[in-house]
């Protein structure tokens, strides 16, 4: 219990709630950001995810259909070897060069070129249609070297369909192993238009089909200005040819905007395919979340701290206002010295400290003489100031920190001075005496020495036996006054008590005059 009673007691400060109201939102506001984080990296790895899963689909889809094309374009190239395809009719040989895959909705032209660029084979048409292919980079490519394998060129405009395709090429090996010719087999770009518009990717996506060289294939959104446009020194592309797949985010130099880029290379193809998303849009969901969210959170949050902190300064404010209204309890509104109360409070306090540390303890009780007859020649107004002048003369008189002064009564003081014996208290009383003697009020006329006072005297002697409460201490001292009134004013009286020496078994007052 008493553990429990520790535990609780720092609860019981305002501070402690005032801290708790303070510390309790600031810890909210501190899970709610790590909340809100935790949804912006959610929406970051579904953002990643989904580029991901696009890349794979398209990657697939582009990689299935140009293998299919190229083995088309090598049956041709070994279909031409075939023995005595030269003398077979012109119908027979599209027959055996040309498979049906390669009539496939998205295949362009597929056509046999031979050495000096004219075509010697098309299978769209028997005879084969007019035209030189031999200024073709793809030609030039294939007639320079050997062994290139499947080329595939910059995108080109058909000049047998007018239409944009990506040409795919093999070449023509002679017997002796020389340039023969090259089969062609080009792809729609409407192929890759129609595979790419069926994925939304916001406002500011995009995907884009490059060659390894730098030069764009196609891009969606579909801008003509894009098709066959080269980015090959574009941060984002030298990131693109680092690896083989992966993903950054960056500002793209086309438009500006900051995106997160997903790539892949298609196949073993010089092909690389990317998805963009723009980060605005990735986290546009979460935005608006942690707008709404943050925005309650730190309404919430700053509504308990404001309420927390006028809680404190209200508290701060009562405890100053208890603070003053209990001063004034124990404050005399005329003189501004503590009242009886606080005489009372401070004496018990004395008379217990000077007891138990066997220190004496002495009490004057003031009172002005024939002060009745100033209020009715002055006025009341002027007795209020004779009483104002005698608390300060009465101040005026004590030094030590622990001396009190107080109006008990009417015009009557007590002056309680720990740690001072009779002999003490008796320098004090002269001391009042002289200072009340100086005590004038010239606008009223009242000249100094016409105020005097009487003082009851008592002091604590030690192994006393007939003083057991300060109430005692106080009687002794109002006796030794009015003994001292008795005795005609203006002067100290001391109580002499009775102390554990025999010789002093008598009480018996000391007379003291005023000078
Ligand atoms: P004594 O020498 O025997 O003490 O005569 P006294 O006239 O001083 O004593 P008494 O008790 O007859 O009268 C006290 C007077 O003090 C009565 C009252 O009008 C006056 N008095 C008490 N309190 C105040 C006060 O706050 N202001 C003023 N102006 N007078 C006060
Ligand atoms: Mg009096
Ligand atoms: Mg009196």
């Amino acid at each position: 219990m008493p553990a429990l009673q520790r535990l609780a007691r720092p609860f019981r400060s305002a501070r402690t709630w005032i801290g708790l109201g303070v510390l309790a939102p600031i810890g909210m506001l501190a899970a709610s950001s790590m909340m809100l984080l935790d949804l912006r990296q959610d929406a970051w790895e579904k953002a990643e995810q989904t580029s991901k899963n696009l890349l794979q689909v398209l990657e697939r889809d582009i990689a299935r259909n140009v293998e299919m094309y190229d083995l088309s374009i090598q049956a041709a190239v070994d279909n031409l070897r075939t023995p005595g395809l030269a003398e077979v009719t012109p119908e027979l040989r599209q027959l055996v060069l040309f498979d049906r895959a390669a009539t496939a909705r998205d295949m362009g032209v597929m056509i046999v070129i031979d050495e000096s660029g004219g075509i010697i084979a098309d299978i769209d048409a028997v005879p084969p249609r007019k035209g030189n292919y031999a200024d073709r980079e793809y030609f030039q490519v294939h007639k320079a070297r050997a062994g290139v394998g499947l080329y595939i060129g910059h995108p080109i405009i058909s000049r047998l369909t007018g239409e944009r395709m990506l040409p795919f090429s093999r070449r023509i090996n002679k017997p002796d192993g020389t340039f023969g010719g090259v089969v062609l087999g080009s792809v729609k770009l409407s192929y890759f238009t129609r595979l790419f518009s069926q994925i939304t990717l916001g406002q500011e996506g995009a995907i884009n089909l490059y060659l390894r060289d730098g030069t764009r294939v196609m891009r969606q959104p579909f801008v003509e200005a894009d098709i066959g446009a080269n980015i090959a020194s574009a941060p984002t592309f030298q990131g693109f040819i680092r690896q083989h797949s992966g993903s950054f985010v960056h500002t793209s130099v086309r438009d500006g905007i900051e995106r997160h880029y997903a790539f892949t290379r298609v196949g073993d193809l010089p092909l690389i395919l990317n998805v963009a998303l723009s980060t605005d849009e990735i986290e546009a969901e979460w935005r608006v979340k942690a707008l709404v969210i943050g925005g309650i959170v730190l309404v919430l949050c700053s509504l308990t701290i404001a309420l927390s902190l006028l809680f404190g300064r209200e508290l701060r404010r009562r405890e100053a206002m208890q603070g003053e209204l209990e001063r004034l309890s124990l404050t005399d509104a005329l003189t501004r010295l503590p009242n009886r109360r606080a005489f009372e409070d401070t004496g018990a306090r004395a008379w217990e400290g000077a007891r138990r540390n066997g220190q004496p303890l002495s009490l004057l009780i003031v009172d002005a003489d024939h002060f009745k007859r100033f209020n009715d020649r002055y006025g009341h107004q002027v007795g209020d100031e004779v009483l104002q002048g005698l608390a300060r003369c009465l101040s005026a008189s004590v030094h030590r920190p622990d001396d009190l002064v107080c109006r008990v009564g009417g015009e009557e003081f007590a002056i309680l001075l720990p740690d001072t014996d009779q002999a003490g208290a008796l320098r004090i009383a002269k001391k009042v005496h002289a200072e009340v003697a100086t005590l004038a009020i010239g606008s009223a006329g009242i000249g100094a020495g016409a105020v005097t006072v009487s003082i009851g005297l008592a002091a604590i002697v030690s192994g006393g036996t007939e003083v057991s409460a300060l109430a005692d201490l106080y009687h002794l001292a109002d006796a030794a006054l009015y003994e001292a009134k008795a005795g005609g004013r203006n002067q100290t009286c001391c109580a002499r008590l009775k102390s554990a020496q025999p010789e002093a078994q008598t009480r018996k007052l000391q007379l003291v005059g005023a000078s």
